[in-house]
């Protein structure tokens, strides 16, 4: 690539506002007087990324990154120096000198990953050239897309293009071109058999599949013959610029689209995408030729937490896509479906009604996957109580894999609803497999992060002192253990277990057993009563192996558990100033670090009791006085010094965990 002129440099930099081209990747918000997002680098649940349009720079909290908006390219899109600025050119109208041929030397020093770009830039240029300035393209590719009904703008928009039949035209091109041939096969374009090649994609019509910025990764490329033997699409292969898993088709024209829309519809192959926009509905997007994986999930999630899945009217595939769904519900993200007619897809679908009738039949038809994947297993099965207890469970699989409590509740009053069941019987079922999740959690532990609902949830006023703190001056630290326990009781951390010959192995354990242990160990229990009951309660559980979960205590008998038990879920406390202020704690990210959050509170309730010790021994020392006997007073003071010992290594400890 040719040098690009200093005083162009400058015009680029100058032009290019950093935080429209960031937007382009991540969804920023304002805040204060940056932006800020979720990290495109790392995956995260709480937004630590961080724009600013008044020093055009950004910094990611998370992983350190931080740099220009060139840099960022670079780093995201894996772009050299002067392809950044070239791209950046290309988006701002900037004209950059037409680059000089490639000598030998150029071309050599330039990475294969760039190479292979290159040459898929090439081919796309070449194909789109070839369907609409050549004969054979005109009367066969393009007039194929036309009878399908596709505009030409959209044509245009999707690079659509044809490989021309005649075997080898691509390859020759390109080797003409200076391009290796062993590039050529690695991208999938050019194979070779017996000393001969050809292109892979002859006589098809090319689809471009996009990266996130508009490079071209790879092709999609249809048959026009209607001959059962040859396979209606061929795909590019996987290559080092190629991953097929992490690969949406259609994101990159989507993307404003769907922040715009904070929805993403998600189809099932290029013509659907390529329909769905040109009939107004742009925020479509496919998972051409593969099953929907987490990495697609996750690209999507970065600008919206709301997924359509949009079905084919024949039910064959439908069941193999429930996993689909339970990836999408895994990753904490909203879903919903909807499906088409029988025999149509988005793209026949929208071909035969008006943009409006086509949003007013989604509209109509969207519905959550509770009613979708029960409606669909009951009409496939009978009325047998056997094969619906089995459709339940398949159900309530999917519930428990959400991890946001209060959305898990929402769906087990409907699925209750639905089969009419008594809500508790959802629940059981519903407590056991999350109990098989914990260890899931413990990856990404998330609570009541969406929103939408901490939002509805969180009262702004300020907490009041209540009662049983007037009483209980001690109270804090047994609330904040309880507020553990009820919140994070049924999720897991990994903690040290010493075997017998004195080795330690990680162990996950659920923060319910955890608590219990650390209690149990010093024979500790609440010295307030409700906390006591409630707390006997989830020991209890453990011996049966349930975890409860908040909306069990929601509907615990004792008015004041319930009280209690809300009051932890609208957040209050988390933000308590005089738990704050106690421990310096930064309680806003507890998720985030749970093991420190846990371990604090565990040894913040140990250090009261201590405390609490302390002050019962002064007390006795004081009322026995004069009548002390010298083995009593032995006693005490040395059981104080203990007491103090211990003390100071939990004050340590609480130390330490604060600063992690
Ligand atoms: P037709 O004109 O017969 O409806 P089509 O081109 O619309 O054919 P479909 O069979 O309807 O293709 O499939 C719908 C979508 O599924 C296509 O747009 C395509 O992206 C995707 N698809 C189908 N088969 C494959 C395949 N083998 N590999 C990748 N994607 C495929
Ligand atoms: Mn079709």
């Amino acid at each position: 690539m040719s040098r690009i002129p200093p005083h162009i440099i400058d015009e680029i930099m100058q032009t290019s506002r950093i935080e429209e081209v960031i937007g382009e990747f991540v969804s920023l918000k304002k805040s204060g007087s940056n932006l800020k997002g979720l990290s495109p680098f790392v995956d995260e649940k709480s937004p630590s990324f961080m724009v600013s349009p008044a020093k055009q720079i950004f910094k990611c909290f998370s992983s350190g990154k931080g740099g220009t908006v060139v840099s960022f390219l670079m780093e995201k899109e894996h772009f050299s120096y002067p392809e950044a600025l070239k791209w950046l050119a290309d988006k701002y109208g900037i004209q950059v000198p037409e680059d000089k041929p490639q000598t030998a030397e150029e071309m050599a020093a330039i990475t294969e990953r760039e190479s292979l770009y290159i040459i898929n830039e090439f081919a796309k240029e070449h194909f789109m050239h070839n369907m609409h300035e050549t004969n054979e393209g005109q009367n066969i590719g393009l007039s194929y897309f036309e009878e399908r009904g596709f505009r030409k703008d959209i044509i245009q928009k999707f690079q659509l293009g044809y490989c021309l039949n005649s075997g080898d035209d691509f390859t020759k091109a390109a080797l003409k071109k200076g391009y290796k041939k062993e590039y050529l096969e690695s991208v999938g374009l050019t194979r070779t058999k017996e000393e001969r090649s050809f292109d892979f994609f002859r006589g098809r019509v090319m689809f471009p599949i996009h990266s996130i910025s508009g490079r071209v990764l790879g092709f999609g490329g249809r048959t026009l013959i209607t001959d059962k033997k040859v396979a209606k699409y061929f795909n590019s292969p996987e290559s080092i610029i190629y991953n097929k898993s992490e690969i949406l088709y259609g994101l990159y024209f989507a993307k404003g689209d769907i922040i715009k829309y904070d929805n993403c519809f998600l189809c099932e192959g290029y013509t659907d995408v390529i329909s769905m926009h040109q009939a107004g509905v742009p925020n479509s997007v496919a998972s051409s030729g593969t099953s929907l994986t987490k990495e697609q999930i996750r690209l999507i999630k970065r600008y919206t937490q709301n997924i359509t899945i949009l079905y084919d009217g024949d039910a064959a595939g439908i069941k193999a896509s429930f996993r689909g769904i339970d990836l999408i519900l895994e990753e904490g993200m909203n879903v919903k479906v909807v499906l088409f007619p029988d025999g149509d897809d988005p793209d026949s679908y929208s071909k035969k009604v008006s943009t409006t009738e086509l949003m007013d039949f989604i509209k109509a038809n969207t519905q959550d996957f509770v009613s979708f994947k029960t409606s669909l297993l009951l009409a496939e099965g009978n009325n047998d109580p056997l094969q619906k207890a089995q459709i339940i469970r398949d159900v309530v699989h999917s519930i428990s894999l959400i991890p946001d409590q209060i959305t898990r509740s929402v769906f087990t009053t409907e699925i209750a609803r639905v089969f009419g069941f008594d809500e508790s019987i959802v629940i059981n079922e519903l407590n056991k497999l999350r109990k098989n999740n914990i260890a899931r959690d413990l990856e990404e532990p998330q609570i009541a992060q969406n929103p939408a609902f901490t939002d509805t949830f969180t009262t702004p006023t300020p907490q009041s002192t209540t009662a049983q703190e007037v009483k209980n001056p001690y109270a804090i630290e047994e609330f904040e253990l309880i507020r553990i326990l009820v919140k994070y009781g049924i999720f897991a951390i990994t903690t040290d277990h010493i075997d017998e010959h004195g080795v330690s192995h990680p162990v996950e354990v659920s923060v319910a057993e955890l608590v219990h242990h650390e209690l149990s160990k010093d024979e500790l229990i609440f010295q307030y009563p409700i906390y006591q009951e409630i707390y006997q309660q989830i020991v209890e559980g453990l011996s049966s192996k349930t975890l409860y979960k908040i909306s069990f205590w929601l509907r615990h008998e004792k008015p004041e558990v319930v009280q209690l038990i809300t009051e932890i879920e609208t957040d209050q406390y988390e933000l308590s100033p005089k738990w704050l202020s106690k421990y310096n704690v930064d309680t806003n990210r507890e998720v985030d670090k749970l093991k420190a959050t846990v371990m604090n509170g565990i040894y913040a309730f140990k250090k009261l009791r201590i405390m609490q010790r302390i002050e019962q021994i002064q007390k006795d020392l004081n009322e026995l006085a004069e009548n002390i006997t010298d083995e009593q007073l032995q006693d005490l003071l040395s059981e104080q010094i203990v007491l103090e010992r211990v003390k100071m290594s939990i004050a340590g400890k609480l130390n330490q965990t604060i600063i992690h």
